[in-house]
């Protein structure tokens, strides 16, 4: 089977991870913890970067850390993966999913704008309220999907009238660019990145948060590793035990050194599919806009006059053919636990999700193998 999305595990990873084996650093304490934090924060342009376990747990913290909790609300995209919305529920709070644009299927800054204005309003705290649940906005929470900016200058200017702040989840955006500025240079409080084995770069899991100054990232640190203060068994606050071990920063770390070069394939890749498919009627790429570069996490086709049925045949005769195919996100809405929370919806992500076919784009996918694909799907389409 070629896979949608393996890792590429051929730098440093056995002799860094062989490292923490020889000098017993296998937990949480260890170099290359710290290494990777200083490598991401580099990379993206931030003040500081946090490693975590997870993407998800990145984002449970840094809403946490926001002062999310019972009885507020946080905006989420329908169009995302499912950790977007659990991370706004561990928190106890609950996600309002608006609809994304058709331009790059990230959150509709306009639907934003409009539900801010018109269904919420302003309490003599200064709180933003949903007028329906009486609870405030306590966040917006932009999705770079497939790893393309969502268009965070008419988001953050619309968060910045009504004073909320955003946390972004690019889990699988490191290395994209928005107006030419890296993750940490965007208008956004924070930033959080995804290093589960499917992403960009992995640490067979993790996760990084991005943040404006090393005060911002130290406290976000002490929050994700049980709030100890000195080295006895003191502990200030309720903490959380959301660290990344030294073994998974090994890894981390080795994929983060290549981060040009795998960005440099998923590119090529990408290229390779949009040209490829260029000449079939109703066959289209994923989104791209002139003020982003995306990271490509994903790359392959979108069938927009396709049923439901269409889409299931090709993905079955893929597979078939020993190419990994599956159905992409389905929307926030539509998942048994987020059935029934306040929703606005433009028939964006209903209308895509089943449409979507990513198409094998692992980094070390050879030529041939794409090629492969490219004729395999041709075949069913033509
Ligand atoms: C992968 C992903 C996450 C969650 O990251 P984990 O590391 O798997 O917890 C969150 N949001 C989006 C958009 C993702 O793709």
């Amino acid at each position: 089977m070629i896979p949608l999305s393996e890792p590429d595990l051929s730098g440093n990873e056995n002799t860094y991870l062989a490292e923490c084996v020889s000098t017993n650093f296998v937990s949480s304490v260890g170099p290359f913890v710290t290494r990777l934090e200083k490598l991401a924060a580099e990379i993206t342009n931030s003040g500081a970067a946090v490693a975590t376990s997870s993407g998800t747990t990145a984002l449970h913290a840094v809403l946490h850390q926001m002062g999310v909790r019972e009885n507020d609300h946080v905006i989420i995209p329908s169009f995302t993966f499912i950790a977007t919305a659990n991370a706004v529920a561990h928190c106890k709070a609950t996600p309002i999913v608006l609809d994304i644009d058709q331009s790059r299927w990230c959150l509709s800054a306009s639907l934003l704008e409009d539900f801010l204005k018109n269904a919420c309003f302003q309490d003599a705290q200064g709180r933003l309220i949903f007028s329906e649940t009486g609870k405030s906005i306590k966040a917006i929470l932009p999705v770079f999907a497939m790893g393309l900016p969502a268009d965070m200058n008419s988001i953050s200017n619309i968060a910045k009238k009504y004073d909320i702040p955003i946390l972004i989840d690019a889990a699988a955006a490191i290395g994209a660019k928005y107006r030419n500025l890296s993750l940490g240079e965007v208008e956004a409080d924070y930033v959080v990145i995804s290093m589960n084995g499917n992403k960009l770069v992995t640490a067979g899991g993790g996760g990084l948060v991005l943040a404006k100054n090393e005060k911002l990232g130290l406290d976000l640190k002490h929050l994700t590793t049980t709030a100890r203060v000195g080295k006895s068994y003191d502990h200030d606050i309720v903490g959380f035990n959301y660290r990344m071990t030294n073994l998974q920063a090994a890894v981390g770390l080795a994929q983060c050194e290549r981060i040009e070069e795998f960005l440099y394939r998923k590119l090529e890749i990408a290229n390779n599919y949009k040209e490829a498919f260029s000449d079939i009627k109703g066959v289209k790429s994923f989104p791209s806009v002139d003020d982003s570069v995306s990271s490509n996490w994903l790359s392959g086709i979108f069938l927009p006059d396709s049923s439901e049925a269409e889409m299931d045949s090709i993905r079955s005769l893929l597979r078939s053919s020993k190419i990994e195919a599956k159905p992409f996100w389905k929307p926030i809405h539509r998942q048994e636990p987020y059935r029934n929370v306040p929703n606005v919806l433009n028939n964006g992500s209903d209308s895509i999700w089943f449409r979507v076919l990513p198409l094998p784009c692992s980094t070390n996918l050879s030529l041939k193998q794409q090629e492969f694909v490219i004729s395999t799907v041709r075949g069913l389409l033509l």
